[in-house]
């Protein structure tokens, strides 16, 4: 029996012995830069000629690691090993799967900060960011082990006399799991360990610039002994495996993390039917967000201020739970905009790899392209505050930007910007502020700072996101204490680190027994 899980607690790098662990494991990481690393197909090490480099966003010149690409072909054979070992894998009992994620779980905090410090080289984490990316990959080890010990119980049916009634829960098949490049240790974890813990097996394509994180997660579960096959790492581009994967007649299920367009066209493209496909694909998709906090006139604006901050700028707002809009009610506008741009300007941005920066750079040159078009299209919306500009250029590094007095409508208030760019817009009162919330097409995360209870108590009901926060900041969900995902655009509202999360890579099947 497992003790009952806890949340994997966050290193507190004050301490001289954590920095001094924490940069010892920097420096072991930095001797292992420039490796190459193959695709896993059936346990077997696959090189091909097709090669990419993943590059440290901090420091261009850096080449991370090297990384085979799949082509069709060797996608085809990962779902075909996917296929044959998942008639193994769902017959090992469930208490037996839950023990490989117990322990990969163990292999991976005694290697934790060797782990965090290549999210700092491969994602541009700062590591206080990239320390709880790696406890939040624990967690869900943990987690989801005894969510499918408790899955795997008799479940309580109503009985009748003579027969005898059992409701079990049974894998789907293979999952094609096409993981997001901003939690690209906890989230890539979490998605394919709920996959396989529930008896299915994977093809795991890891986003294209943070797969050195995914490879070395493959060690991991080498090491715990995860049978071969069970999970097939393919790295490759999304124009030539991704919509393969995805059509395939073998693949059961599809679980997804990223854009909003990508996930629609893995909607589309998984819904229409291909010859020799026996089933109904079932997709699990967790898209964009553009979030809101809403300040109250009553409230504690210090407070205020600082969620705001956070929220819109840890991590150069590259989480989709991110503020990347602030509503404020028009008798606290002025103060709480002063305060947030105050608190911007003290913020430090640089290469992450120097505990002193706050945030590091942007993940790559297409984002970071991006995020400067959509901050010249807010200087035409809006009132630039702070920022506005790039950082230093030996990475892709931007200032963290306020925007002040913009249109409830304007792209910076409804597109998902994805960057360190957070839009104010002012609010006459709380039922309008409530209305601007709502009008976006996502429906993530959202915070109210309010001291008022009525009007928490409106928000609790009307506020549609599938996070909602009070008094507090907007990202930082909790394995187990917040289960996450959103509505509407934002996903098909599933719920990562929450109590129902396996059951959509279950189906459930019921016997019964005339006595
Ligand atoms: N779960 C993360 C949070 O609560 C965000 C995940 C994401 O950006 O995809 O901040």
């Amino acid at each position: 029996m497992q003790v009952e899980f806890k949340n994997e607690p966050f290193t507190n790098f004050s301490l001289p012995e954590n920095k001094k662990a924490f940069e010892e494991a920097l420096a072991k990481v930095e001797s292992e830069l420039g490796r190459e690393y193959d695709l896993i197909i059936g346990g077997e090490r696959i090189k091909t000629e097709k090669k990419s480099r993943s590059i440290n966003p901090s420091n261009k010149e850096q080449v991370i690691g090297i990384v085979s690409q799949a082509d069709q072909a060797l996608a085809e054979k990962a779902i075909q090993v996917a296929a044959q070992t998942f008639e193994s894998w769902k017959a090992v009992p469930a208490e037996a799967r839950s023990r490989y994620l117990y322990k990969a779980a163990a292999i991976l905090r005694r290697r934790k900060h060797e782990f965090s410090a290549w999210l700092v080289k491969e994602a541009g984490k700062s590591w206080a960011e990239a320390d709880a990316d790696t406890a939040e990959a624990i967690d869900f080890m943990e987690y989801y082990g005894r969510q499918m010990d408790k899955l795997a119980q008799r479940h309580p049916l109503t009985r009748i006399p003579d027969e005898d009634n059992e409701l079990y829960y049974i894998p789907l098949g293979v999952g094609i799991v096409i993981p997001p490049w901003n939690f690209p240790l906890a989230i890539m974890v979490g998605m394919t360990t709920a996959a396989i813990v529930a008896g299915n097996t994977v093809v795991l394509k890891p986003a294209s610039t943070t797969p050195v994180i995914a490879a070395k997660f493959m060690e991991i579960l080498e090491d715990a002994g995860v049978p071969a096959g069970v999970v097939n790492f393919v790295p490759g581009s999304g124009s030539e495996i991704g919509d393969f994967l995805v059509e395939h007649p073998l693949t059961r299920f599809i679980s997804f993390t990223g854009s909003r367009d990508v996930g629609l066209r893995i909607n589309e493209l998984a819904a229409k039917h291909r010859p020799g496909q026996k089933w109904i694909k079932r997709l699990v998709a967790e898209m964009g967000g553009k979030d809101s906090i809403i300040v109250d006139n009553d409230c504690d604006l210090e407070l205020a201020a600082q969620a705001i901050v956070t929220s819109a700028f840890g991590f150069s707002g590259q989480k989709c739970s991110a503020c990347s809009r602030a509503i404020v009610h028009q008798d606290v506008y002025d103060q709480v905009l002063n305060r947030v741009v105050e608190l911007t300007k003290q913020l430090t941005v640089g290469d992450v790899r120097n505990p002193e920066f706050f945030t590091g750079p942007v993940v790559d040159e297409k984002a970071y392209n991006k995020i400067l078009e959509y901050i010249e299209i807010g200087k035409q919306e809006g009132k630039l505050m702070v920022g506005g500009e790039k950082g230093p250029d030996s990475g892709y590094f931007i200032m963290p930007t306020v925007f002040a007095d913009v249109d409830p409508q304007a792209r910076i208030m409804q597109e998902e910007i994805f960057g360190p760019v957070v839009a104010f817009t002012k609010a006459r009162d709380f039922d309008h502020a409530l209305e601007i919330a709502n009008n976006t097409e996502y429906g993530l995360t959202g915070s109210v700072i309010s001291r008022n209870r009525a009007h928490l108590e409106k928000a609790r009901t009307e506020f549609h996101v599938g996070n909602l926060y009070f008094n507090r900041k907007c990202t930082g969900a909790l394995v187990g204490v917040h289960p996450f995902g959103g509505f509407n655009m934002s996903g098909t509202d599933s719920k990562a680190g929450g109590p129902d999360y396996l059951l959509l890579f279950t189906q459930a099947k019921l016997v019964s027994e005339k006595l």
